[in-house]
C-alpha cells in the first residue's frame, strides 16, 4: 500500500458538530494505524457561509482531544497552504483545463434567469435541473456559438463553470465501507465548479487539493455519498484516473430516540452538548455548551466517539488514543446509523474518572472545594478522592459526595430524621459519643470493631445505630463506609458532630 495520508476537511461555518469530529477522529486513527500522516484543510471557499471564530474553533476542539495534525492549517507543512481560500489561483487553472478538454463549460445564466427558470418549472410541479437534457437550452458555451460566447465574456460579464455530466454511464465505485456504490450519470447535474467571484465550489477544491496533497485515502460523513459519482468522474477528467483515493463514507450518527440525524436541538431538548467546546454565536451571542465545560474528560469523549460506528469486535470497552489507534480499521466500521446515547457517554466518563489518579483529580477538584470555602490539604484531598471517586460522573459531583469530610453538616435530611432519629435513639447515641471519647486508637478499623462489638453486647439494632450515626455525620443517608468517614475527621471532630446532632435534632 502507498502511504497513507488522510485528510480532515472542515468548512468553518460554525462550531465543530460532535459528527465532525468523530470524522477527524477516524482519520486520525486510521494513519496512526498505518504509520500515515493525517492532514487538516479549511475549507472556505463559501465566502457567504463564513464564520468567524470557527477555524480556532476547530484547532482548540482537535487539541482538546489530543488529535493532533501531522501536517496542516496550523501546523504547516510542505504543500501548502492548507487553506482554500489561499489557493485561488491554482483552482482556476484546472477550471480552465477542464474547459479546454471538453469536460466542462462557461454558463452566463444570471441568477434572475435561473430564478425565473425554476419557478416556471415550479408552476408545472416540476423540478429544474441544469443538466444533459437542459443545457443545450441555456445561456452557455455549449449552446452558444463560440463567437457569441466571446462576446458575452468581452462585455466582462459574469460566468461560472459547470461540470458537463457525460450521459447514461454508470459510475461504479468501491467505497471501503459501502462496499460497491453505483449511479447512473442522468440521474446527476451539472454541478458549478467555479464561480463568478472567482473561487472554486467545494467539488472542484476538494478534489484538486486531495490530488496535490497526495491524499490516499478520503474518510468523509455520509452527507458527501452523493458527491461520490462527481468527484470520481472528476480524477478522471483531470488526467488522475489512477491517483483516485479510497473513498470511505462514514455512517450518520443518529439521534438518541427515533430517527434521523443527530442534531444541535436533540442536545438542547435533552440537555447534552452536541459540540466539544462551548460556542459563543458572534451574531446572537447564544452560546452552545461544550463537551469540556459540561465536565468530561477528553479521554471519555474520544472513547464514545470511537464507537459511534465502529467497534473493535470484543467485549473491551475502554480504550486509550494509543489504543483505539492500534485497533482501528475501516473493515469495523458499520454502514448502519449509530444511534448517540447520552447515557452511555456519561457511563465512560464515570471510567475515567474513576480511573484518574487520586492526585490529579485532587487537583481538579481544588477549585470547586474553594468554591465552597473550603482549603485543604492535597493529600488529604486525594483520599477523599479515593474513598468517594466511584460514586461520581463528573468532578462536579465530587463536592456533593464529598463535602461532609470537610464540613460538618449545617442541615439534616428531613426524611432520614423522621425515620431514623426516634425513640431510643437519640439516647443510644448519647452513650456512643461516651464510648468513643474513650477510644484512643481512630482507625477506620478499631472504631468499628469497638463500635460492632458495643452494638451487639447491648443488643441494640445494627442498621437503627448506624444509620443515625450516619445521620450525625454527613447530615444524609448517603456516603461511603462511615467508619473510613470518622477516621478521616478524625476524633474531636466526630465527637462535636454527635453532640450537635444531639444538640438540634429532636430528643
Ligand atoms: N468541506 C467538507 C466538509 O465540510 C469536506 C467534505 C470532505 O471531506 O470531502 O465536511
Amino acid at each position: 500500500m502507498k502511504k497513507v495520508r488522510v485528510r480532515f476537511a472542515p468548512s468553518p461555518t460554525g462550531p465543530l458538530h460532535m459528527g465532525g469530529v468523530r470524522t477527524a477522529l477516524f482519520n486520525y486513527l486510521f494513519a496512526k494505524r498505518h504509520g500515515g500522516d493525517f492532514l487538516l484543510r479549511i475549507e472556505d471557499t463559501d465566502q457567504t457561509r463564513y464564520v468567524p471564530g470557527a477555524e480556532e474553533y476547530i484547532v482548540e476542539s482537535l487539541k482538546w482531544c489530543g488529535i493532533s495534525p501531522d501536517e496542516g492549517f496550523s501546523v504547516g507543512g510542505e504543500l501548502g497552504p492548507y487553506r482554500q481560500s489561499e489557493r485561488a489561483d491554482i483552482y482556476r487553472d484546472y477550471a480552465l483545463k477542464l474547459v479546454e478538454s471538453g469536460n466542462a463549460y462557461y454558463a452566463f445564466d444570471t441568477a434572475e434567469e435561473m430564478d425565473t427558470l425554476r419557478k416556471q418549472y415550479e408552476a408545472e410541479k416540476k423540478t429544474f435541473v441544469y443538466n444533459n437534457k437542459t443545457r443545450q437550452t441555456l445561456k452557455n458555451s455549449i449552446a452558444l456559438s463560440d463567437q457569441e460566447c466571446d462576446a458575452i465574456m468581452a462585455t466582462g460579464a459574469p460566468f461560472v463553470v459547470r461540470f458537463k455530466m457525460p450521459e447514461n454511464e454508470t459510475v461504479t465505485i468501491d467505497d471501503a465501507i459501502r462496499g460497491t456504490v453505483s449511479f447512473n450519470t442522468n440521474d446527476l447535474d451539472d454541478k458549478v465548479l467555479f464561480k463568478s467571484d472567482g473561487l472554486p465550489t467545494y467539488h472542484l477544491a476538494n478534489v484538486v487539493d486531495d490530488y496535490m496533497m497526495q491524499i490516499s485515502h478520503v474518510i468523509r460523513g455520509e452527507e458527501w455519498l452523493p458527491s461520490l459519482p462527481l468527484h470520481a468522474l472528476l480524477y478522471k477528467a483531470l488526467g488522475w484516473g489512477d491517483k483516485t483515493p479510497v473513498f470511505a463514507h462514514l455512517p450518520l450518527i443518529l439521534k438518541p430516540v427515533g430517527k434521523g440525524k443527530l442534531s444541535k436541538r436533540d442536545g438542547d431538548k435533552m440537555g447534552f452538548p452536541v459540540f466539544p467546546l462551548e460556542w459563543e454565536d458572534p451574531k446572537s451571542g447564544d452560546i452552545s455548551m461544550g463537551y469540556k465545560e459540561q465536565g468530561y474528560l477528553p479521554e471519555a469523549f474520544v472513547n464514545m466517539l470511537a464507537f459511534l460506528g465502529w467497534n473493535p469486535g470484543t467485549e473491551q470497552e475502554i480504550f486509550s488514543l494509543g489504543e483505539l489507534a492500534q485497533a482501528f480499521s475501516l473493515e469495523k466500521v458499520g454502514k448502519a446509523g449509530a444511534k448517540f446515547d447520552p447515557e452511555k457517554t456519561k457511563w465512560f466518563n464515570h471510567q475515567y474518572l474513576a480511573a484518574t489518579d487520586d492526585a490529579k483529580l485532587a487537583d481538579m477538584f481544588l477549585p470547586l472545594l474553594k468554591e465552597n470555602g473550603v482549603e485543604a490539604e492535597l493529600a488529604y484531598v486525594a483520599k477523599v478522592i479515593a474513598l468517594v471517586k466511584e460514586r461520581a460522573t463528573f468532578v462536579a459531583d465530587l463536592w456533593e459526595q464529598s463535602s461532609f469530610f470537610f464540613v460538618a453538616p449545617e442541615e439534616y435530611d428531613a426524611k432520614v430524621v423522621k425515620k431514623r432519629w426516634k425513640n431510643q435513639v437519640p439516647g443510644q447515641i448519647a452513650d456512643l459519643t461516651e464510648l468513643l471519647k474513650g477510644v484512643e486508637d481512630f482507625s477506620s478499623e478499631n472504631t468499628e470493631t469497638v463500635v460492632k462489638e458495643w452494638i451487639s453486647s447491648n443488643e441494640y439494632g445494627m442498621g437503627a445505630i448506624m444509620n443515625a450515626f450516619r445521620l450525625a455525620i454527613v447530615g444524609a443517608g448517603k456516603g461511603p463506609h462511615l467508619f473510613d468517614i470518622i477516621a478521616m475527621i478524625g476524633k474531636d471532630d466526630t465527637i462535636a458532630r454527635l453532640e450537635k446532632a444531639m444538640d438540634v435534632l429532636p430528643k
